[in-house]
């Protein structure tokens, strides 16, 4: 079994997580059940954050709350002082409520309404990430109808496409994000960023991907975005003062993954930025990074509760569990692989090979298609590991399934920070049918 972070196994052969039996967890709160460990989201953060100061370089640390975004996270992630990304009013709305302040928010996405950017230039977030020439448009349009200047930083697609072991060098990116550095658009935008009163551009910003294993990918990028910087400040006189370099960072989900420690991603940022900004005789800028799932996804687990059970000779042994695709659809999605084990009887010796089946109508809803278990019983209680990051957040209601609690462990203690969405819950944004009168029709 993949013991991580505070999990292990208690005396009772039951998966302890945060010094609390996850059996107990599921008599208490129920199943499914996402459960946090805290203790490794506070290591991560400390992980990446240290390693900017070891170097003695200006950095933000921002979550990239997508993976997991509640009022808790957010307030968890404020104790840790990272920084915030949000991507819609939704993310905005609840960080600002959960009490982040407003300045430590950057707000990404390639289509932010008139709204989402009204409400971010009222509420002062610190910057946005502007993506595309409508968005510099409407910034401009929105922040002299305030009379305020907005910060941004212009986000760039370098053309480098990371993958988990390699990355792709494009040259020119067909993405739906940023702007294009070989058509010349970015310098366009720089320039555009540049001329406004309205706009105040801090930096410029590249993401690459996701779960990466390596630092190549990085390096290309940086140096992609330098060959640029170089020229725009020859010719434009523009020098950034923060240079932010993505999220991505990998984490082991099965065997055979092999993410890298946080400080080696950012020291080798760190170091190759360095390189760039002595050749050029520059101040070293800030460097920015956006850490998602890196900082919650190992932390969280899923305890199922195991049902009905199908044996089907010769073929496949079927485990059914109370959740799937409606609180983890990054299998059917993505075809994304985890791996668990028996929460109730860690210790028993492994029986067969199990294919762990989803509630969902749909034969896609299939979580893991192989997992050694011991003998299993209806009853038993199943943990997925590694879930934390784009489960809960990618969670919905097919099939009318309610969304399942979310707890956070530590020290021996938990506490709920989700509740289970109820039948009620489901039902309250519906609207009763409104009878027509009936009209009959003759011809
Ligand atoms: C999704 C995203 C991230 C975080 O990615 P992870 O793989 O979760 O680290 C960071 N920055 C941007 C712009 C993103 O879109």
């Amino acid at each position: 079994m993949y013991e991580h972070g505070t999990m292990k196994i208690n005396a009772a052969g039951h998966i302890e997580i945060g010094g609390v039996d996850t059996v107990k967890l599921a008599h208490q709160y129920g199943t499914p059940l996402f459960v946090y460990d805290t203790a490794l989201i506070k290591e991560r953060a400390k992980a990446f954050k240290s390693a900017f100061e070891e170097e003695h370089v200006a950095f933000q640390v921002a979550y990239a709350s997508k993976a997991f975004s509640c009022i808790a996270m957010y307030q968890l992630a404020k104790s840790l002082d990272l920084s915030i990304d949000v991507v819609s009013g939704g993310e905005l709305y609840t960080a600002l409520k959960a009490g982040v302040e407003p300045e430590k928010i950057h707000f990404h996405g390639n289509n932010k309404s008139i709204e989402e950017l009204t409400m971010a230039i009222d509420a002062k977030i610190g910057c946005i990430v502007a993506d595309n020439f409508y968005e510099l448009e409407l910034l401009q349009q929105i922040a002299s109808k305030h009379g305020t200047v907005v910060q941004i930083l212009l986000r760039l697609t370098p053309g480098v496409e990371a993958h988990t072991h390699e990355f792709i060098s494009t040259g020119q990116e067909d993405s739906k994000f940023g702007f294009d550095l070989a058509s010349g658009q970015a310098t366009e935008a720089v320039r555009i960023a540049l001329d406004s009163k309205q706009l105040k551009l801090l930096g410029v910003h590249s993401h690459i991907g996701s779960q990466i294993f390596e630092t190549d990918g990085f390096v290309l990028a940086i140096e992609k975005v330098f060959d640029q910087l170089k020229p725009w400040r020859e010719t434009l006189g523009f020098v950034p003062e923060v240079l932010n370099f993505g999220g991505g960072f990998g984490i082991r989900y099965i065997e055979g993954d092999t993410p890298l420690a946080p400080n080696v991603y950012v020291k080798e940022i760190i170091k190759e930025t360095k390189k760039h900004v002595q050749a050029l005789g520059w101040e070293m800028p800030e460097i920015w990074i956006e850490p998602g799932r890196s900082l919650v996804g190992d932390a969280g687990t899923t305890l199922y509760s195991i049902g009905s059970t199908k044996d089907i000779p010769n073929v496949r042994r079927y485990l059914s569990v109370d959740g799937g695709m409606s609180d983890n659809i990054r299998p059917a999605l993505y075809d994304a692989k985890y791996e668990g084990a028996l929460a109730n009887r860690a210790t028993d010796p492994i029986e067969d090979q199990f294919a762990i089946a989803g509630k969902c109508c749909e034969s896609g809803d299939m979580l893991i298609w192989d997992l050694p278990l011991p003998q299993v019983k209806p009853g038993d209680l199943l943990a997925m590991f590694c879930t934390g990051a784009y489960g809960y957040s990618m969670a919905n209601n097919y099939n009318r399934i309610p969304r399942p609690a979310v707890v956070f462990v530590e020290d021996g203690s938990s506490q709920l920070i989700i509740k289970r969405e109820t039948y009620q819950d489901l039902i309250n944004l519906d609207q009763p049918y409104k009878m027509q009168e009936v009209v009959s029709f003759e011809n």
